[in-house]
């Protein structure tokens, strides 16, 4: 589970306050796309009713179901919602002009109380949510990680972190296209970055090395297979290449930069105009992506580089 439920607080015992619980379920249906009908207030005859309508758009015109929605908040013991803890569903749904029936559940609904749900099909419309199925939801659409980020701060704070988005740095969203394909390889982690500079006979009474002349960004195999036939037609160039994964993650990153600016340095390498252009596209795409905590994967990467001598890129 990603979310911990019972970063909702229990129900309150009395006191006029709203139960936290109750107030969740009603964002998290109206974020769905019902209309609250009466909000989770206590009525006159002290429950808390949460009536809800859905509005279904068929080919013959519009039909409005009601709903009547029995909020449980059990995840502090963590049991089941028995058939005992929802007795008389069918009066109650008819005492509240209601056309359905939806158990709303931060736990699950024992066996029982499902086989009493099922049996009641034929007569009523009934839903059902346990904790499961609303995690499912609030994962699946940015509104829903909004609002779960007001219900469970403490989970989605360690569920971001973990599952990192590109910060909103610059206008546009960072991209890097495949110059062959055009596949995003930003969005897909994948691909590489290949540098291209003319063939040195290298050796230590010759070491000058040429700069880097051409650059391109490409997926791994054919797409890079056809690029560099293309690039190796302008000259008699050599390639090196990196994945472009590697400048994704924020150890990476700052290693590879801190790798590229001591080979400036010590080796006097150069990048020329084209390739220049190209490096620079690359650390300005990435640099959203590592603006940002580390995962706990990453966590374990920088202990393995730390134990392999990464201080030395330093
Ligand atoms: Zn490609």
């Amino acid at each position: 589970m990603i979310f911990d439920f019972k970063e909702i607080p229990q129900a309150n015992g009395g006191g006029g306050m709203q139960d936290t619980f109750e107030l969740f379920a009603r964002d998290f249906f109206q974020n769905l796309g019902y209309e609250i009908l009466q909000h989770p207030d206590r009525g006159a005859d002290g429950k808390k009713n949460l009536i809800i309508q859905e509005t279904r758009t068929g080919v013959s015109g519009t039909t409005k179901i009601k709903w009547l929605v029995s909020c449980k908040h059990y995840a502090y013991s963590g049991r089941s919602v028995s058939d005992t803890d929802e007795p008389n569903i069918v009066d109650r749904v008819i005492t509240h002009q209601c056309d359905g029936f939806i158990g709303f559940y931060s736990t699950l609904p024992a066996t029982s109380l499902g086989a009493n749900l099922q049996g009641l099909k034929n007569r009523l419309q009934i839903q059902s949510f346990d904790h499961e199925s609303i995690e499912q939801i609030l994962l699946d659409s940015p509104n829903g990680l909004k609002l779960s980020s007001r219900y469970f701060p403490v989970s989605y704070k360690n569920y971001t972190n973990e599952n990192p988005k590109p910060a909103k740095i610059f206008a546009e969203e960072p991209s890097i296209c495949c110059e062959y394909c055009e596949k995003d390889l930003l969005e897909t982690k994948s691909g590489i970055f290949v540098t291209l500079r003319k063939r040195t006979d290298y050796t230590a009474e010759n070491p000058i090395r040429h700069p880097y002349q051409e650059a391109y960004f490409s997926c791994k195999g054919t797409c890079d297979h056809v690029l560099k036939n293309k690039y190796l037609q302008l000259d008699d160039f050599i390639d090196e290449w990196v994945d472009i994964p590697d400048y994704l993650y924020p150890v990476g990153f700052i290693k590879k930069l801190m790798a590229w600016l001591n080979s400036i340095n010590i080796h006097n390498e150069r990048l020329e105009k084209n390739a220049f252009d190209k490096f620079k596209k690359l650390l300005l795409n990435a640099y959203p992506h590592i603006s940002r905590e580390q995962t706990s994967e990453e966590k374990e990467k920088v202990k393995y580089y730390l134990e392999s001598g990464f201080d030395e890129y330093l």
